[in-house]
């Protein structure tokens, strides 16, 4: 039988026997009021007992009663005591949480909806140069530095910004921030100072053995020109040698030529212009005609006469690089057609063949560094690997991205993508120039 049935016959028998001894004694009325005063009072007393007990926060034993109310009593007391013990397990957890970020060597900043300092830990303290007053403070006024407050309010966390520490301009940080719950973001800041350095002491080494280079390939290409010159052809082991020399000199020259390239991209910043586009690849396709010796070979579709803002060089290398790669990789008698037309929220240059193609599995992979599909073609293409390599840089830096589309033995088309925002008004005339000749202009 539940409690409540036995409350409710517990009443019911209570009333019976008022009724019975107020019809004996024929004062029923007077005993029936009195019955219901008793049970009010009790209530009552009950509940303010029960009133208190919970004011009291329900935790401590609950007092002595039966019944209903006992029951009440011990359902809120073993509600109270499973919260208690979920609130502990919370909080050894975020203790937990807390000592873990603190030990951690990045700095680590938990940010609110408008970018307030809700949390650091110490390693924030020390290398971002926050204050424990700083809690509520929004940390674009804090760390000022452009290139991080255009990165917090982008939106787009994928890659880390890097930027110099505010307290000390020796040490480099890549920032990063991750999303999560609702407008809670996680700021974490690593040292990469010692990566950085390396990576400088790379590209100044790979620049300077690149240069060294050049000298010496100089010279040992005078004597080749000057031993071609003297072969009368009576040996021909004399005018092989002489042809080998020549074409692996003439590569590693080229090596040089797109490492220092490369280097320049990554390293310097050029001079930014409103480049005639139209005007670029017009010159482009003419020395490449030339330079196949065919002139129906390349078809240029100028769709669009709209000029963009980059540095020239960039653009040249890039342009030159994805038409001579088109014309490497396709038959002699087929069309490369080169397109610059604006699409929605960008302008293309792009450059179509129907030549190999590439498997889509080496799509991703053809713009990093020395990388080369190994495939048995008829004729062997010459190419080191630095081409795309060179595109990729060269377009990282007018915020163009390079788009492959390919499909094995049918065709590729590379396309340039430049953001309409980089559309400018013609200032500047285009003057032929050789990249790698235009890096030295500095040198003297
Ligand atoms: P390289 O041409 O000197 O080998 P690149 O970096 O320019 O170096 O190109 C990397 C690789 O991508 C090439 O070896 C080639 O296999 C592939 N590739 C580049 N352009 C094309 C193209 N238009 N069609 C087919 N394959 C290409």
């Amino acid at each position: 039988m539940g409690i409540w049935q036995k409350e409710l016959i517990s009443v019911f028998l209570l009333f019976l026997l008022v009724a019975i001894v107020g019809g004996l004694t024929g004062l029923f009325l007077p005993l029936f009021l009195l019955l219901v005063l008793v049970v009010l009072v009790q209530q009552i007393f009950q509940i303010t007992r029960f009133e208190r007990w919970i004011r009291q926060g329900g935790r401590s034993q609950y007092p002595k009663t039966s019944g209903v109310w006992e029951e009440i009593y011990y359902h809120v007391y073993r509600i109270k005591k499973n919260e208690k013990r979920r609130k502990k397990k919370l909080s050894k957890v975020i203790d937990q949480f807390r000592q873990s970020t603190e030990a951690l060597p990045d700095a680590a900043v938990v940010l609110g909806a408008n970018d307030e300092i809700e949390w650091a830990n110490k390693t924030a303290l020390k290398v971002l140069g926050l204050k424990p007053s700083d809690k509520g403070q929004r940390i674009p006024n804090l760390i000022r530095f452009p290139e991080f407050i255009r990165y917090l309010k982008s939106g787009n966390y994928e890659e880390a910004v890097i930027v110099p520490s505010p307290v000390n301009s020796q040490m480099t940080l890549a920032v990063r921030v991750v999303s999560y719950g609702a407008g809670l973001r996680l700021l974490l800041a690593q040292d990469v100072t010692q990566l950085k350095k390396m990576e400088r002491m790379r590209k100044d080494f790979v620049a300077n053995v690149s240069h060294e280079l050049r000298t010496p390939l100089t010279v040992l290409k005078g004597y080749i020109e000057t031993l071609q010159d003297m072969d009368d052809g009576e040996s021909q082991l004399l005018t092989n040698s002489v042809q080998q020399m020549q074409t692996q000199t003439d590569r590693m020259q080229h090596l040089v030529d797109d490492l220092l390239l490369l280097t320049r991209l990554e390293t310097q910043q050029g001079k930014t212009q409103c480049i005639d586009v139209p005007a670029l690849l017009t010159q482009i396709c003419k020395e490449s005609s030339d330079m196949v010796g065919n002139a129906d070979r390349i078809e240029l579709i100028l769709a669009t006469q709209v000029h963009v803002a980059g540095e020239e060089l960039a653009l040249r290398s890039a342009f030159s690089n994805l038409l001579s790669n088109a014309l490497k990789y396709s038959p002699d008698d087929t069309k490369v057609k080169v397109r610059w037309y604006q699409s929605g929220e960008s302008v293309v240059m792009s450059v179509e063949d129907k030549g190999e193609g590439i498997a889509a599995a080496d799509i991703p992979r053809v713009s990093e560094r020395f990388y080369r599909i190994e495939v048995r073609r008829s004729k062997k293409v010459p190419g080191i690997g630095l081409g795309l390599a060179i595109v990729k840089h060269a377009l990282m830096r007018q915020d163009a991205r390079l788009v492959i589309t390919s499909e094995l033995g049918k065709g590729s088309c590379f396309s340039c993508h430049f953001p309409i925002a980089q559309i400018c008004t013609p200032k500047t005339k285009i003057i032929p120039t050789d990249p790698v000749q235009s890096l030295f202009l500095n040198d003297h």
